[in-house]
C-alpha cells in the first residue's frame, strides 16, 4: 500500500517527462498541451466559473436598482461544461441600448451598467461632444473553448463576456472598432480612452492591439483572470 503514492508520482513524472521529450515544442506549446488535456482542463473549467465579483441573487437585487432594462434568464448548462446562472437578457444600460438584448451574467450586466455611467458617457461627451445611444456587439454567450487553449472554456461559455464592435452616438455618428481603432482622430482617442479605463470595471480587456483575433472588437469579461491589453 505504501508504494502506491510513489507509483502515482512516478506515472505523473513519466507523463510530464513525455511531454517535455516531444521535439520542436516551445515552453508555451508545452503549457498549451498540458492545460488543454483532461483531467487538467476539466478542473480548470470548474475553477473558471469563480470570480472575485459575486454572481448571485444579491447581484440581481443590485442590478434592479440601476437604470437598466432586462429580462431574467433561467439557468441552463450544456454537456461541454458551459453553464449560465443568475443571468439576464440586457437591453439597456443608462442611455445606451444594446443590440439584440444579449445574454449576460448579472455580474457582467452590473459592471457594464456602472461602466456606462462612470466611463463611457463622460469620455463620449469630453472627446466626441455627444452621448452614446447604442452599443454594438458581436456576441456574449457562446459555448466554445478559448482560441489558444482548446478544451479550456472561454468566459463566453459562462455568459461572462462581451465583444464590443462599436457605438452609435446621439448625433448619428458611428464609432466602429475595426475602422476607427487606429489613427489620430477623435474616434480613435475615444476608443483608447475607454479601453485604458476598462479594467477598473472588468477583469479582462483585449483590444485590437492585443492580438490579431481582436482586429474588429474589444473583449471585456469578469472572469477569474486579470489581464489588460
Ligand atoms: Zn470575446
Amino acid at each position: 500500500m505504501r508504494r502506491l503514492p510513489w507509483i502515482s508520482i512516478g506515472m505523473l513524472a513519466i507523463m510530464l517527462g513525455g511531454l517535455f521529450l516531444i521535439p520542436d515544442l516551445s515552453p508555451k506549446q508545452l503549457l498549451v498541451r498540458l492545460v488543454s488535456a483532461k483531467p487538467v482542463s476539466t478542473i480548470i473549467n470548474k475553477l473558471q466559473q469563480f470570480s472575485p465579483l459575486p454572481n448571485n441573487a444579491e447581484c440581481l437585487v443590485k442590478l434592479k436598482q440601476q437604470d437598466v432594462a432586462f429580462r431574467l434568464q433561467a439557468p441552463f448548462s450544456e454537456p461541454k461544461g458551459c453553464n449560465v446562472e443568475h443571468a439576464v437578457r440586457l437591453s439597456r444600460i443608462g442611455d445606451t441600448s444594446l443590440d439584440n438584448a444579449p445574454l449576460l451574467t448579472c455580474r457582467m450586466a452590473l459592471q457594464l451598467s456602472k461602466f456606462e455611467r462612470s466611463t463611457l458617457q463622460p469620455n463620449a461627451q469630453r472627446i466626441l461632444g455627444a452621448r452614446v445611444k447604442r452599443l454594438k456587439h458581436i456576441g456574449t454567450y457562446n459555448c466554445r473553448s478559448m482560441r489558444q487553449y482548446q478544451g479550456l472554456l472561454s468566459q463566453h461559455a459562462f455568459a461572462n463576456a462581451i465583444d464590443i464592435s462599436g457605438f452609435v452616438l446621439d448625433d448619428g455618428r458611428v464609432v466602429d472598432v475595426e475602422k476607427d481603432w487606429s489613427g489620430a482622430g477623435s474616434k480613435s482617442r475615444f476608443l483608447k480612452a475607454i479601453s485604458s479605463s476598462a479594467c477598473r470595471s472588468f477583469r479582462v480587456s483585449v483590444t485590437p492591439d492585443g492580438d490579431a483575433n481582436h482586429f474588429n472588437h474589444i473583449h471585456w469579461d469578469v472572469g477569474p483572470y486579470w489581464s489588460c491589453q
